[in-house]
């Protein structure tokens, strides 16, 4: 007999009753400062005020109707991220993998709409990470995604990041796209070097290509900016934003120029759940809030001050933390010791971090954190590595 739960996670033997705020508490009776957020989702705190209104307000009138009817809250917060981006319209869907599979849909329609319909490959990049369906592994390309899947979804290759003769070398007559995480994430908090994103963007222009930027992990205020492209001066043609966007209730949008989304005609792509009444009220509140007078530049001096004390700490336990990386509150610590080692030491002291690639450990704290949280978390920072050192 095999358990009724499919085995394809191997979760920490921990579960959670509730959360608060930036407080998680476990089943084995103790609390722990919650610095992964879900994997950079509850950006907010679990329990926020606001947000348990919006969704039991809304639970309360009308959950899901279906895109056969308007959906007013789809409107107002499409409306609220053009304001608030570069985009012109917005799609919204369920997660991350379906915001980038519409944005991977969108780069091949942009091409078949304007005659050139041979125009279809998108390049990728070493290490990245956009998701777990077929066109989104096939576009990440690593071996470990696609093991045992058969043959990849034609279209995609990948390059290094950082090298812009390597990505020039890689195009040709049927290239479309490129697809970019301005962080990679799940990579290890790998920072695209912002004069790196601007090459991208001028070769894009130069060829005629479109220019996606992955933003589920980095967007919603993670790197200090609502989304990462800001820091570059540049931006995409394509866009796609998931994880913070509902605060843990799952929804993702696809945002576009105006060129690329006029392209998706009525029938071209489509969700049941995607853009639902309770999903939009929830969005609408989270963007609310991180746009209000000031949130930003918080999320921005947070990360500044957090960053330089954890500089302290790796300057002084060098045999157990190798390097800081990061932007704003998007933190990775790459490890000497191995990554799980001083998860695991965190964990005993209080204090819930998240894997990432390249022994990183990633420190996604949620963006409400304050003063004393950061003390909190040098400390046990602190007392892990000294017994690991
Ligand atoms: C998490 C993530 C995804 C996938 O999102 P899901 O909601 O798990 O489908 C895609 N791209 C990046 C950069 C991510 O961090």
């Amino acid at each position: 007999m095999i358990p009724a739960l499919l085995s394809n996670y191997a979760p920490a033997d921990l579960s959670f009753e509730k959360g608060e705020g930036v407080y998680l508490f476990g089943n084995d009776g103790r609390r722990y400062l919650d610095f992964f957020a879900g994997i950079a989702v509850t950006s907010l705190g679990h329990a926020h005020p606001d947000i348990v209104k919006a969704v039991s307000d809304q639970a309360g009138k009308l959950m899901h109707i279906s895109n056969l009817y308007r959906i007013p809250g789809q409107e107002e917060l499409a409306q609220k991220l053009v304001d608030n981006t570069f985009a012109d319209a917005v799609y919204f869907c369920n997660s991350g993998a379906e915001a980038n599979e519409c944005g991977l849909k969108m780069i091949r329609k942009y091409f078949a709409e304007n005659g050139q319909p041979e125009k279809f490959r998108v390049i990728g990049f070493e290490n990245a990470f956009h998701g777990r369906t077929l066109a989104t592994i096939a576009a990440a390309g690593q071996e470990k995604l696609l093991e045992g899947f058969g043959p990849p979804m034609e279209g995609f290759s990948q390059v290094p990041v950082g090298d812009i003769e390597l990505v020039k070398a890689e195009i040709t007559d049927e290239t479309a796209g490129i697809i970019i995480e301005p962080v990679l994430g799940e990579g290890g908090i790998q920072v695209v070097a912002p004069e790196f994103l601007r090459e991208l963007r001028k070769l894009c222009d130069e060829r005629g290509l479109l220019l996606m930027f992955d933003e589920i992990q980095t967007g919603m205020g993670r790197t200090g900016k609502l989304f990462a492209y800001e820091h570059s001066g540049i931006t995409p043609d394509i866009m796609t934003s998931a994880k913070a966007l509902g605060n843990g209730f799952p929804v993702g949008a696809c945002l576009a120029v105006e060129k690329v989304a006029k392209c998706m005609s009525v029938g071209s792509h489509g969700s049941t759940y995607g853009g639902n009444p309770l999903a939009m009220a929830v969005a609408r509140t989270v963007v609310d809030t991180m746009t209000e007078e000031g949130f930003m530049e918080g999320v921005a001096r947070k990360g500044a001050r957090l960053q330089q004390s954890l500089k302290g700490v790796v300057d002084r336990y060098p045999s157990v933390i190798e390097e800081l990386r990061g932007v704003g509150l998007h933190i990775g610590l790459k490890c000497k010791v191995e990554n799980g080692a001083l998860i695991n030491a965190l964990q005993k002291h209080g204090v819930l971090t998240a894997k990432g690639g390249d022994n990183v450990v990633r420190l996604l704290p949620p963006l409400i954190i304050e003063e004393e949280h950061i003390v909190e978390f040098i400390s046990a920072l602190e007392a892990a590595c000294e017994e690991l050192a």
